[in-house]
Formats: structure tokens, sequence, C-alpha cells
């Protein structure tokens, strides 16, 4: 008998006939004798029409007030699957994130999670009962509802398995594991049988969605077995592990991409110590994280510097910028969403040299245009065009030797 936690995501509940599917397969485990606790995504597009619901009535909704929106459409899928679950005879009773209570901090729509009591999870298995625990919600410590950040629920099924020392954590979700790049945009991708969280860290935090970053880094602290499956078959995923030497040898193990990121641009910015500081502590003071830097130098003492934010920081990033450049006597702010970054990532990079040569040159002999790059010691990113997103992909997959033969 084990303890497993299994997590369906959007797609994977996106009807009521899916989550009668999903029903049945967590009966399934039940009925094999292992205690299950289920966590739940809301019906795919659910949260993205919650939140443009919010847009329509104002241009920046109150933040506090769009996590009571948004924890809904969890709401609904945990009560629907408890139902289904009951009619079908088991016991079954769903727990919302401010129940459990999952503790969150105060920073709405990317809260942290800070505890997991596991006294009333527990309490519920010992009743024999099927634990349907609503993910992607926690609560402050003032009360307040909170969510986890887009893709939360994984990092709510994560630190929940860690919390209660599941035996395994499984997420079901649309594909049936963790590829080398996104099988949706490069058709020859290769389903990996294990993945490091090293290199799961990276793709998470470059694009890959599969995986929220913060579940893996969840699953690397606590030692979670997470195994990412799909909810339409039976087959073997993907398991994050901490060491695989075959990953570790390999120079690219994967390519990721993301699509909606912004480009921000303060030009003629005088050119003097302080100047960097102060745009970014306006930025970092509006609790908006910046990727990637380029500054550029111009003749008399003037520099121009680029930025990239998350499309969803885009609007209040320019705003807080344009207020700073007003001060420090820039000549104007500019931007765009056009932009996609593809990167490469892979442990063994660290050991070759060329591979960001050999990435440029292969973007360039397709007519690609780079117009930022960033690089780590296990990764290596550019920003192209949007309309090259996933030409650039699949090129970097070919030329990094990824493709699938058959
Ligand atoms: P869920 O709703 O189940 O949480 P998500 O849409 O959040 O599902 O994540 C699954 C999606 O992640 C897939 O449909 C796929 O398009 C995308 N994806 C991106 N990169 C990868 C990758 N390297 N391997 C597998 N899927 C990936
Ligand atoms: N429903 C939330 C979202 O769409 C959380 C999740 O799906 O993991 O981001
Ligand atoms: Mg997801």
């Amino acid at each position: 008998m084990s303890l497993i936690v299994q997590k369906y995501g959007g797609t994977s509940v996106g009807d009521l006939v899916r989550i009668r599917e999903v029903a049945k397969r967590v009966a399934k485990t039940y009925d094999a004798g292992n205690d299950v606790v289920v966590v739940l995504s809301a019906m795919s597009g659910v949260t993205d029409h919650l939140i443009q619901m919010a847009e329509v009535l104002t241009d920046s909704p109150n933040r506090r007030e769009l996590d009571v929106l948004m924890a809904t459409g969890e709401q609904t899928t945990v009560a629907l699957l408890a139902i289904a679950l009951t009619e079908m005879g088991y016991k079954a009773q769903s727990i919302l994130g401010h129940q459990i209570p999952l503790l969150t901090d105060s920073a709405h729509s990317s809260a942290r999670i800070v505890n997991i009591p596991k006294d009333q999870v527990k309490e519920l298995l010992d009743q024999k009962k099927i634990v349907v625990v609503a993910g992607f919600q926690g609560v402050d410590p003032g009360g307040n509802i909170t969510t986890l950040g887009r893709g939360g629920s994984d990092t709510s099924a994560v630190a929940i398995a860690a919390a209660i020392q599941a035996d395994v954590c499984e997420i079901y979700t649309d594909v049936d594991g963790v590829y080398t790049a996104d099988p949706n945009v490069v058709p020859k991708a290769k389903k990996l049988s294990t993945i490091t969280h090293d290199v799961m860290l990276e793709m998470s935090g470059l694009g890959a969605k599969v995986l929220q970053i913060r579940s893996v880094e969840f699953a690397k602290k606590y030692g979670v077995p997470v195994h990412v499956r799909s909810s339409f078959n039976e087959e073997e995923g993907t398991m994050v592990v901490n060491e695989d030497k075959d990953m570790e040898r390999m120079v690219v193990a994967g390519v990721t991409l993301a699509k909606s990121d912004a480009r921000i641009t303060v030009t003629k910015v005088p050119d003097r110590p302080g100047i960097a500081a102060q745009v970014f502590q306006a930025v970092a003071d509006a609790g908006i994280s910046v990727d990637m830097i380029i500054q550029n130098t111009r003749s008399g003492n003037m520099t121009d510097i680029t930025f990239t934010v998350g499309g969803a920081d885009y609007k209040r990033t320019l705003e807080v910028v344009k207020k700073v450049a007003a001060e420090i006597g820039a000549e104007d702010v500019a931007g765009d969403t056009d932009i996609a970054k593809v990167s490469i990532t892979g442990v063994g990079m660290k050991s070759h040299s060329g591979v960001a040569a050999r990435m440029f040159r292969a973007l360039a002999d397709e007519g690609v245009n780079i117009m930022m790059i960033s690089t780590s010691e296990i990764r290596v990113s550019c920003v192209v065009e949007l309309k090259y997103a996933e030409l650039a992909t699949r090129i970097l997959h070919t030329e990094f030797g990824l493709d699938r033969e058959d």
C-alpha cells in the first residue's frame, strides 16, 4: 500500500466526461489499496476566462479580489470530482486551500508556500476517504485567499506530497511526459524517461510549462519522486530524478520556448553611475522580476537600456519605467510583446566550448535575427522575433541532434 498524490491539469478535467474519467482512474488507484490525495486544476480555459472578466471591468484589477476570483476555478473542479466519486460509491471529500490551511505569504497572484500542516489531510485519509484538494490556492496569515502563480497546481501537488510524505506525486497532463522540446511545437521531440531536477528547473524557468518551476524546487528540496504522465493512457511517463549520468553527458538536453515575454527599451539614458540602479530599483519595488538586460553605449555619454519582463507585468512595468525615465532625463520609453525567447539547456554544456556559437550560426543560416542573448553555465537563450519562435525552436532541436528518428 502506498500514499499517492495525483494531480490532474486543466485539460484532464476539461469537461464532465473527462472528470468522470479522472474519477475512474482515482478509484482504480484507491481500489488497489492505496491512500489517494487528488490535487486539481481548474477546467482548461477557466482561469483565463476569469481574468478576462475582471479585465473588462478595469485595467488593473485589485489583486486580492483577483485571487478570490481565480480560486473559484479550482473550487468548481474539486467539488465536481468529489460528487462524481461519491456517486460511484466512494468516500470522497473536497478541501480548499484555506481549509488545510495551505499557508502562503501575501504576494497575491504569485504567493509562496510557507507551511502546510498535514493533520487535516491525514485525518481524512484515516477515515479512508479520497481527499480532493483544490490546487493553485492558499491563504495568507491575514486569512486572505492567495494563488500561487499560473500553473501553480503542480506546486500545490508536490508541496502537499512533501508535507504528507507521499511515496510518489503523479502529475497527469495532456502530454505523456517531459520531452526534449514542447511536442506541440516540435513534432520530432523525444520523450525522456528521466530528467534531472537541475535540467527540469532550467527548462521550467525558460518556459516549459509542463511543470511549474516551484514544483521542481519542492521536489528537489524534499526529495519527492515526481512522475509526469498522461491522463489519456496508461504509459509510463517521465521521472524527475536527482542524478542521471546519461543526461549529464548530453551537451544539449532540451530546447525551450517562451512566447509571453515583453521587451522594454529606455533610450538616451545619461551614462553615469547609479542610473541602472535607479531604473531597476523602481521595477523591483513594484515586485516585477526582470529577465534579460542589455545596455548599449551611444556617443555623447548616453546609453540605451533594454530589458525583458513577463508579459503579464508588461503594462505595469511601462508605467513604472516611464516615471523613472522622466526623473533621470531619459529620452523615451518604448516596448513591445512581439518577441520570443528560445533557449538550449544541458549540464554537459559546462565542459563543451562553442555551443553558443553553434546556436547563433544555426539561427543565422535560416535567417533568424537574434535581438538579445543571455547565458549561464548550463543554458544559452536568444530573444528573436515572435514570428520566428517555432521555427527557431525546431532549428535548434535539429541542430543539437535531438530529433527523433522514425
Ligand atoms: P496542465 O493543464 O496539465 O497543467 P500545461 O498546459 O500546464 O498542462 O502543461 C502541459 C503542456 O506543456 C503540454 O501540452 C506542452 O504543450 C507543454 N510543454 C512545453 N514544453 C514541454 C516539454 N519539454 N515536454 C512536454 N510538454 C511541454
Ligand atoms: N488553473 C491555474 C492556471 O491556469 C493553475 C493550474 O492550472 O495549475 O494557471
Ligand atoms: Mg500546468
